[in-house]
C-alpha cells in the first residue's frame, strides 16, 4: 500500500481545490471592477479616506499610521515571510506535497511516460523509469482530454481571482466576453500548457520564486526536515535504483550530499520500501534537532560517518 503516495495525491487533489473556491466564495480575491480587495467577504479598506482625510489632526495621523501597518504592511510581510519559515522548517515540502503545478507536471510526466516510455518529451533520461510503450490509446485520449480541459479550468479559475467568478460564469454563459476576462483564460491557459507540456520540473528549479525561497532558507537551516540515507546499512542496498527512477525531481538520494531539488516527496522512501520489504527500506524523513557542540567521543563518531559517506559518494559516482 503505497501510504505516502496515497497521501501526497490527496493533499495535492485538496490544495488545487482550496485554490480554485478560494475566490468563489469570496475568502481572498480582487475585484477589479471597484478596484477593491476582498477577503473573507468583505472590502478590506486601509481607512485613509475615512480615517486621515476627514481628520487631519496630528493625534489621528499617529492612529491613521498603526492602522495602516496592521492592515497594509504586516499582511505583506506575514504573506512573504510564508515560503522562507516553511522551507526554514519542511524543506520544500510544499513542493512535493501541495503545489499545484507540481501536481501537474506530474501527471504530464506519467502521460508522457505512458506513451513515449519516458518522462521528458524530448529526451530520455538516465533516471526514466522503465515503462514499455504499449496499450497507449487510453493514454493519448487522457492526454489530448487534459491539455484541454486543464488549462482552460486553470484558466476560469484563475481568472476569478481579478473578475468575481459569478461575472465570469455568466459571460462563459452568453458567450460574451470582456477583454479582461478573454486576456485572463487566454493567458493563464497558455500559461498552464506551455509549462506542463514543455517546461515542468525545470520552472521548480530554476524559476519559482516560492520554490526559491523554501529552498534557500532549507538549505541554510539546521533544522529543515530532510530524506535521509541509513548510511549504516547501506550493504543491503541492492542497487535496483528504484530510489531514483522515482524521483522526477532527478535527485540521486543515495548521495550523501544533500541536493537542493529534493522536494521531500518521500517517493524514494517507498520505492525502497518496496525493493526491500515495508520498513525494511534505507530512505526516511529526517528533523535534524540543534544540538550543542559535540563531546570528543561523539566527534570520533562523526568522523567515522563522514568517512562512510566519501566511500558512499565514491561508490555511487
Ligand atoms: S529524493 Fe526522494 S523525496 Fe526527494 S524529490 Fe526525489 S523522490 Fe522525492
Ligand atoms: S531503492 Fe533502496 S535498495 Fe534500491 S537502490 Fe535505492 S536505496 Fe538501494
Amino acid at each position: 500500500m503505497n501510504r505516502i503516495h496515497l497521501s501526497r495525491r490527496f493533499s495535492q487533489i485538496l490544495f488545487i481545490l482550496l485554490i480554485f473556491l478560494i475566490p468563489v466564495f469570496d475568502i481572498f480575491r480582487i475585484d477589479s471592477g471597484t478596484g477593491s480587495l476582498i477577503v473573507l467577504g468583505n472590502e478590506w479598506s486601509i481607512g485613509l479616506k475615512e480615517g486621515f482625510y476627514l481628520d487631519p489632526s496630528l493625534n489621528n495621523a499617529a492612529h491613521v499610521a498603526w492602522r495602516f501597518f496592521l492592515k497594509a504592511i504586516l499582511p505583506w510581510i506575514a504573506v512573504l515571510a510564508v515560503f522562507p519559515v516553511l522551507g526554514a522548517l519542511f524543506g520544500r515540502f510544499f513542493c512535493g506535497w501541495f503545489c499545484p503545478e507540481g501536481a501537474l507536471f506530474e501527471l504530464f510526466d506519467f502521460l508522457t511516460l505512458k506513451i513515449f516510455g519516458r518522462r521528458s518529451l524530448f529526451s530520455k533520461s538516465a533516471n526514466d523509469p522503465e515503462c514499455r510503450a504499449e496499450k497507449r490509446l487510453p493514454y493519448i485520449l487522457l492526454t489530448l482530454l487534459s491539455v484541454v480541459i486543464i488549462p482552460l479550468v486553470t484558466g476560469i479559475a484563475l481568472t476569478g481571482y481579478f473578475v468575481a467568478p459569478k461575472v465570469i460564469w455568466s459571460q462563459i454563459l452568453n458567450w460574451e466576453f470582456t477583454f479582461g476576462v478573454k486576456a485572463g483564460i487566454i493567458g493563464v491557459s497558455i500559461y498552464v500548457l506551455v509549462s506542463s507540456l514543455i517546461v515542468r520540473h525545470t520552472l521548480c528549479k530554476y524559476v519559482c520564486s516560492a520554490g526559491l525561497m523554501q529552498m534557500l532558507f532549507g538549505w541554510v537551516s539546521l533544522a529543515s526536515l530532510r530524506i535521509k540515507f541509513d548510511t549504516a546499512r547501506m550493504a543491503e542496498c541492492t542497487d535496483c535504483k528504484g530510489c531514483e527512477k522515482v524521483c522526477f525531481m532527478n535527485v540521486r538520494p543515495r548521495l550523501p550530499r544533500r541536493d537542493i531539488n529534493c522536494v521531500n516527496c518521500g517517493e524514494c522512501i517507498e520505492a525502497c520500501n518496496r525493493e526491500l520489504g515495508e520498513g525494511r527500506g534505507l530512505f526516511s524523513f529526517h528533523k535534524p534537532k540543534i544540538s550543542l557542540p559535540a563531546s570528543e567521543g561523539e566527534m570520533d563518531k562523526s568522523a567515522r560517518g563522514c568517512n562512510g559517506h566519501e566511500r558512499l559518494e565514491r561508490r555511487l559516482t
